[in-house]
Order: C-alpha cells, then structure tokens, then sequence
C-alpha cells in the first residue's frame, strides 16, 4: 500500500515526489510520458516582472526564495549543477506606447527592486544584432530552471517508482479506506491519490467535478542557432531568446487561446519568426520547433488541496507560465499537511477559495 499515488509527473508531480520521499513517504509516480508535457517544452524562464503593466510576480522573492533552496538541494542530493540559476536578462520595450507606460508607472512600481540599468536606444550598451529600437531594462534576479535535466535526473532516481501508463479517471476506486487504481496490468492500491495532472486537469472529473474554471492557453517554442547572436543575456519582450549553448537559443513563447493541441503548426512557426525578428536582427536557423499546454485557470492562479466531498483525493496544478517557480512551495505545502496536519496556503487551497475557481 503506497503513502501517495501521484498521477503526473511534470515540475508538479516531480518536485512533490522528490519532497514526499525526503520526508519518508512511500509513493508511486504514474505518467504516460508525454512528449509534449508543458513541462517537456517549458522555457525555464523565471523572471520577477512580469505583464504589460510590469508587476512584480506574485509572492515572488517568497517563492523564488524556497526554490533556491529546494533545487539546491536535489541538486547536491543528484551532484548536479544548480538546476535553478540566477540569468542576466534584458527586458526590451516592444514600443513607445510601452515605454511611456513604464516610466509613467516606475515611481510607484512594486517591482522597482528587479529594475537594473537603463537602456537607450541609440547608444552602444547592447551589441548590434539585438534591436533596440525604444529601450529597455535590464532586469535582477531573473533566473532559468532547467527543466529537461531536472526531470530526466529525478525520473532516473525514481525508475523503481515510476509506472508509464495513462490512468483513466474512473479506474480510480474508493475502497475500505484505502483508493484502487487499475491499471492495465492490474490494480495498485494507495491511502491517497494526489493529481498533479497538467492541462488534462481540466478533463478530470474528479476535480470537483470537473466543474473548475480552467483557461489552458497553448505555446509554441523553438530552438534557434545564430552564430551572430551574443550567447550572454536573455533577451525578454514577454517573449524570450534564451541562450543555451553552441550558437543555439530557446525561443518561447507564443499565446495562442483557442487551440487546445500540442502539436507544432505552421502559425506557430510564423508567430515565432515574427517575435524572434522584433528582437534580433541577424541570421539565424530554426532547429526545431515544439508545442504544450499551459495548465492555467481563469484567474491565473494555483491550486491545491483535498476534494471536499472524497477524502484522500488531492489536487495540485493551474501552474500556469510559472511551474518553476510556484512548484517548491506547493509542494512543500502538501508534505507539510501529510506530516504536520498543517493547513495549506489559504490564497491556493481550493476549499477555501472554491468560488473564485469553480464555474458555479
Ligand atoms: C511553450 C511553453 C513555455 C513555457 N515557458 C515557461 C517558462 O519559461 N517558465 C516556467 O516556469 N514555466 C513555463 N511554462 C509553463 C510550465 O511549463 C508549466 O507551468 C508547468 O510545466 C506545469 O507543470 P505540471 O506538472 O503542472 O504539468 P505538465 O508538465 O503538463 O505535467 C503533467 C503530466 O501528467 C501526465 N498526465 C496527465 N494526466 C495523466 C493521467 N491520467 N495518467 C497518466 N499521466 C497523466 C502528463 O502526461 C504530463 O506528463 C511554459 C509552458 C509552455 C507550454
């Protein structure tokens, strides 16, 4: 009988299993190993302003403070490098209209800690092939996780815990006390079921019967080489160039609202060109092009907690653009709760807050 089965293993399910078993737990990851997980194409940006009126991220010194020290710790416990660093960034206006919004806002920015220098157009503070036509900022405290390497490694770790399988919603039973999770090569037995599900939350019937109000917004990205390019800053205009080593960058993301796939598209490939090209003006080739789902509700905002109507049923997701950053506190929250009984964040937990998340 396992502690906790947890279905879904992106930055969600991962950093709650990795924390579920440092606090002595015994768990059963389940994931059918989707290429496209958001997780899988995610950019790893985490950056401290954010939006077209340039707040400071929600809770962000709080949250970006426990992860620091949660990655690191995985990171010594694998003897990887850091998998969250600390990444120079430049924030580029995307007109004059925006500019003027920043400095008509700056006095009274919350975010005024994360602004660095200043950046003009026409003077030499930015190498050629970036364009900066109206300015900008550099930005402190942005930092990259590197969610390929923090997956695969912990994946690794789990091999004995981890079952690639998809689990149909209703093959989850209620037992004697305990939850029944068939499988196709049988059922698996456990005190909890914890969901950390994604984008497919939004089609999960346990999830208060399926009755949240979920707003899943697709994004494309690709990898680019340039050998013109610096490989020193990213470069953010909401959408980034990230370098990643050899001439080659990230390039995430587009929004795009009305098509829940994840398949790459033609569109896709035009929306990014037309971004890249808003902010370099040098060669460069497109490598490869992907696409996910990002897990979101309507009021951007996370969720966790235990259905109000079957004990033992957890949820964790709605993560948003922000799976990185919002993953350690979450997941701390819910060992904390396992071990200490302690109650969750009440700005997340979904008993308390079920009116701003369900439709009803
Ligand atoms: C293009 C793009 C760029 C992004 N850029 C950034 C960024 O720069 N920084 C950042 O922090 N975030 C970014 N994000 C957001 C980030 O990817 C998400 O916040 C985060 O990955 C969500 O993690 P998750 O674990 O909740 O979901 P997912 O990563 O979707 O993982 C859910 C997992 O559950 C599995 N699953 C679901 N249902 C079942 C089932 N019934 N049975 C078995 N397995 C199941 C899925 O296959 C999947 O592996 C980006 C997202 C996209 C799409």
């Amino acid at each position: 009988m396992f502690d906790c089965i947890i279905i879904g293993a992106g930055i969600a399910g991962m950093v709650t299993a990795r924390m579920m078993a440092r606090a002595g737990m015994n768990i059963l990851i389940i994931d059918d190993s989707q290429k496209n997980a958001a997780s899988r194409v995610a950019a790893g940006l985490v950056n401290p302003i954010t939006g077209k009126r340039f707040q400071a991220s929600w809770r962000f010194a709080e949250f970006l403070n426990l992860g620091l020290l949660q990655y690191a710790l995985f990171a010594e416990q694998d003897s990887q490098e850091a998998y969250l660093k600390n990444t120079p960034m430049i924030r580029l206006f995307v007109d004059e209209k925006e500019r003027e919004v920043f400095y008509d806002k700056i006095g009274t920015l919350n975010a005024t800690e994360f602004v660095g220098e200043m950046l003009e157009s026409g003077t030499n503070q930015l190498d050629t092939s970036i364009r900066n036509e109206h300015g900008g900022y550099r930005t402190l405290q942005a930092h990259v996780f590197d969610y390929g390497r923090f997956l695969d490694v912990s994946g690794s770790m789990f091999r004995n815990n981890i079952l690639n399988t998809f689990v149909a919603p209703h093959h989850i039973e209620s037992k004697d006390g305990y939850w029944s999770v068939s499988t196709g090569n049988g059922s698996i037995h456990g005190k909890t079921i914890l969901f950390c599900d994604g984008w497919l939350a939004s089609k999960n019937p346990w999830l208060f019967d399926a009755s949240l109000k979920f707003d899943i917004v697709k994004g494309e990205s690709c990898i680019i080489q340039s050998i013109d390019l610096p490989e020193t800053d990213i470069i953010s205009q909401g959408f980034a160039i990230r370098p990643i080593g050899n001439h080659r960058f990230r390039c995430a993301a587009t929004f795009q609202w009305n098509e829940a796939t994840t398949i790459p598209t033609a569109f896709g490939a035009e929306r990014l060109m037309q971004r890249i090209q808003s902010l370099i003006n040098c060669e460069y080739e497109i490598l490869e092009q992907s696409a996910g789902l990002r897990p979101t509700m309507l009021h951007h905002l996370p969720f966790l907690g235990e259905h109000p109507n079957h004990k033992g049923i957890f949820m964790l997701g709605g993560l948003g653009t922000k799976g990185a950053l919002y993953a350690p506190h979450m997941a701390q929250q819910l060992v904390h709760h396992f071990s200490k009984g302690e109650q969750f964040d009440e700005e997340m937990d979904i008993s308390k807050q079920h009116t701003r998340f369900a439709i009803h």
